[in-house]
């Protein structure tokens, strides 16, 4: 049996890795490290998740003509993620990250966002008409006019709305009054509305989107604002040895679980148990198999 429905829009890019070297000062050229390639961008990522815990997954997104994009396709329809909504866009490259992580693990990342700068509001119009249940997931490395027809077309739908927003930048009124859930880290949570408490934050949050919030708070877990009520849900405890894409597993995770009728905070505690577990294996897509 397919399992729920997931769209989700946002971003592809190819990861370039280059690991095991001292981080290059500025004019440096460090030499010596292991090259490894993988699929990356938030988007997919959110996607791969959202997949790997038996969603059923449409990618809306943008990629170029070129190598690295075919290959992104590839990855995430290996995946079983419905890649028909990827475009290809001719005489465009493909988003990249540069990535450089020195031996204990700290890392240098420079992004060339290529084609997802160009994602059309049309063509994201165009993937999600028609939709009929599930839940639309939101990530901002894509132009606010893409995110914004995703929520658009998810209201005349009817379908609820999951907006990461990340990585952070001031949100448009309008996306805002659209109602998202949305799903800031600590950091995003403070950026956004200047509050170092979280709770204060997704109050404040709450007051722009008439809707429930959620901040992701690390190894502890998440914090859920739903109406008057702030909950915190405790993570498990695990040996982290990488919360690179942590997020993007949360995320993936909420928006399979809602969109398969659980209620918000089993949504979330759900989420929170898959993100804690995904930060014991390396890698941006560590998210492993079982139902969301
Ligand atoms: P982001 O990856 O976007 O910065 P967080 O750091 O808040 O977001 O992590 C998202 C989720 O990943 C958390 O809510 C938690 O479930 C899980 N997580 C992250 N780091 C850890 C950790 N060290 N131990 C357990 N869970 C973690």
């Amino acid at each position: 049996m397919a399992g729920p429905d997931v769209y989700v829009v946002g971003s592809v890019n190819a990861d370039l890795v280059v690991r095991g070297l001292a981080l290059p000062r500025p004019g440096e050229t460090v030499s010596g490290g292991s090259f490894e390639r993988h699929g990356g961008g938030k988007g997919g990522n959110q996607a791969v998740a959202a997949a790997r815990l038996g969603a059923s997954v449409r990618m809306v997104a943008a990629v170029g003509d070129d190598e690295l994009g075919e290959e992104a396709v590839a990855l995430l329809a290996e995946e079983g993620v419905d890649v028909a909504g990827v475009a290809r866009l001719d005489g465009t490259p493909t988003g990249v990250a540069l990535i450089v992580v020195d031996e204990a693990g700290e890392n240098q990342i420079a992004v060339a966002p290529g084609a997802n700068r160009s994602l059309a509001a049309e063509w994201v119009e165009r993937a999600l008409r028609g939709v009929g249940a599930g839940v639309v997931l939101l990530v901002l490395e894509i132009p606010d006019a893409a995110v914004l027809a995703g929520a658009r077309a998810a209201r005349d739908a009817g379908l609820p709305v999951v907006l990461d927003p990340a990585p952070v930048r001031g949100l448009p009124p309008e996306l805002l009054e659209l109602g998202p859930l949305l799903t800031p880290n600590r950091s995003e949570a403070r950026a956004l509305t200047g509050e170092d408490d979280p709770e204060r934050a997704a109050r404040a949050l709450a007051g722009r989107t008439s809707a429930p919030v959620v901040v992701t708070l690390g190894a502890e877990g998440a914090l859920v604002l739903d109406g008057e009520r702030a909950e915190r849900v405790a993570a498990p405890r695990v040996e982290a040895v990488d919360a690179t894409g942590a997020g993007d597993a949360f995320n993936g995770a909420l928006a399979c679980g809602l969109a398969g009728g659980a209620g918000l905070r089993e949504a979330v505690e759900a989420a929170v148990a898959v993100a804690a577990e995904s930060t014991r294996a390396h890698g941006a897509r560590a998210v492993r198999g079982r139902d969301c």
